[in-house]
């Protein structure tokens, strides 16, 4: 199973509830969901075979984010 990656997980310095976690890609998670705490921690883990696997949604995402606002 693809494991989803946070975007948001504190609103004004709160850490959020995880059913209000939101995720890259909109997956709204679970109570007890394993998430990627951030980017960061999902590319890590792609790059040193890690045997959680990142939601190509997530992914792709972020990838949006930087073709659009890195020129
Ligand atoms: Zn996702």
């Amino acid at each position: 199973m693809p494991k989803h990656i946070i975007k948001y997980d504190h609103r004004d310095g709160v850490k959020l509830p995880q059913y209000q976690v939101e995720t890259w890609c909109g997956h709204q998670p679970g109570a007890f969901e394993w998430l990627f705490q951030d980017a960061q921690h999902a590319v890590l883990c792609i790059e040193h075979g890690g045997s959680q696997v990142p939601c190509k949604r997530c992914l792709k995402a972020i990838r949006d984010v930087i073709d659009r606002e890195v020129k």
